[in-house]
């Protein structure tokens, strides 16, 4: 009987890890061109955390949180997200008080939902936060650094979506006429609208259903809502938007599925990965840290669901090879052995970047050369016993023309030379 993974959690093989890796590299160093500095957080943190920040009525809280009592009966929850636990830790490390902070994390979040292609249990997420910082600048460079990852990542097929949630109390007022609208077409609402109908009535404004479309497109619009300063810190986002060049649609039924957010919410989205279109989504959450218990405290963030990305970036763009060795070391008996050890250290010294992968288990020269083909190494050194009685090693070339050369062994400082060029 072979062991089962947990369903919607994926081993990441190392022959999927190619291109993973580039993507983390070259955002890695996007962002910290921005000023972003990382931060890494625990994958569990204590339920009320997220019930607070994230909301009771929020589909993430009520039904697809990994929650559990640890030994001491304490209840601990999977992080399903990260904006959370970064709010936590600059609160409990005294990272907020009359300081700002730019800070990127990234790692794996929970979330038990209907396993799918681009929606899993366990899924990988790059965020980045800033806090201390009341925008629209901000905002705007959050955006721009998005923009700048598609660039420098040849990503295409995204757009951006970008709407105002406005204050407190005007979402309030809005929410009161949203349910009264809906309330007066009741019949007309399917059955997930109408349990959210006093829960979370803006998010039947995210729903799907066709047979919806109509009901919501007739519906009080957010933006016709904003107080004077949420509308005035919205047109200055779209004004340094577009001073960059940057192309986006004002969508005022973008209202994102977490309680904490107001003002600017944000989403780059795909049409060329099924429904699962959202790549990167983010939006400012000024009253969540104060509701946290730190000081009120002005902050953005994003997060970019990993999975997608990949799948964006292999969609148009060639899928990128798990690393191979550089070299493939063959050996003949003991003695080859010692010297194969002696020279790959003294490579490895020579040249830190050097990938060397050296024949274990013995074999004929004719099975180890098929595994070095195997690993898709670019040479192969082999030490036989003519080699060993004239003090040299040959060296293979494996892809371009099979060419073989001698070396002595007192120059193996030429290698790297040769395999690097
Ligand atoms: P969706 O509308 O697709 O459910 P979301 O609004 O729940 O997304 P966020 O909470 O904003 O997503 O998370 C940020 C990003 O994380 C999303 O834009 C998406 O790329 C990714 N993401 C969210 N949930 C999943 C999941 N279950 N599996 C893979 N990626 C996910
Ligand atoms: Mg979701």
């Amino acid at each position: 009987m072979k062991p089962k993974t947990i369903r919607g959690m994926n081993d990441l093989l190392p022959e999927t890890l190619g291109t993973w890796r580039y993507l983390e590299s070259k955002i890695i160093q996007i962002v910290e061109s921005y000023g972003f500095d990382e931060i890494r957080l625990p994958i569990m943190e204590r339920t009320e955390l997220f019930k607070r920040s994230i909301g009771e009525g929020t589909d993430i809280v009520e039904k697809e949180m990994y929650t559990f009592d640890d030994r001491n009966q304490e209840s601990i929850t999977l992080r399903p997200e990260a904006t959370a636990s970064m709010v936590r830790a600059g609160i409990t490390n005294g990272l907020l008080h009359n300081q700002k902070q730019k800070m990127w994390t990234m790692g794996p979040m929970f979330r038990y939902e209907k396993p799918q292609k681009g929606r899993y249990r366990q899924f990988y997420q790059f965020n980045i936060e800033a806090m201390g910082y009341a925008g629209p600048d901000i905002d705007a460079e959050l955006i721009i650094l998005c923009a700048r990852m598609w660039k420098v990542l040849r990503i295409k097929n995204l757009s951006l979506k970008i709407n105002s949630l406005g204050n407190k109390n005007t979402r309030a007022k809005y929410r009161e006429d949203l349910i009264n609208y809906f309330s007066d077409n009741l019949d007309n609402l399917d059955e997930n609208s109408k349990n959210r109908l006093h829960s979370n009535p803006l998010r039947i404004l995210d729903s799907k259903n066709p047979e919806m479309k109509k009901l919501i497109d007739e519906a009080p619009i957010l933006l016709d809502y904003l107080d004077s300063e949420s509308e005035e810190h919205f047109n200055k986002l779209k004004n340094i938007l577009s001073d960059a060049g940057i192309d986006f649609q004002v969508n005022p039924k973008l209202v994102r599925g977490l309680d904490y957010y107001n003002r600017t919410v944000f989403e780059w989205e795909t049409d060329v990965l099924g429904s699962q279109g959202a790549v990167c989504s983010g939006g400012r959450y000024d009253d969540l840290i104060e509701k946290i218990g730190g000081k009120s405290t002005p902050a953005i963030g994003w997060a970019m669901g990993m999975e997608r990305l990949v799948s964006l970036y292999e969609y148009s763009n060639e899928k990128i090879n798990k690393i191979s060795p550089h070299i493939y070391i063959a050996i003949d008996g003991d003695e080859a052995q010692k010297k194969a050890f002696q020279i790959s250290e003294e490579l490895r010294e020579l040249n830190p970047k050097i990938r060397i992968q050296l024949n274990m288990g013995g074999g004929s020269f004719k099975s180890q050369l098929k595994r070095a083909d195997k690993s898709n190494s670019n040479y192969a050194i082999i030490i036989g016993l003519d080699e060993l009685k004239n003090d040299y090693l040959s060296l293979k070339s494996l892809r371009r023309n099979q060419e073989q050369v001698k070396i002595p062994f007192s120059k193996i400082n030429e290698l790297t030379n040769i395999i690097f060029d």
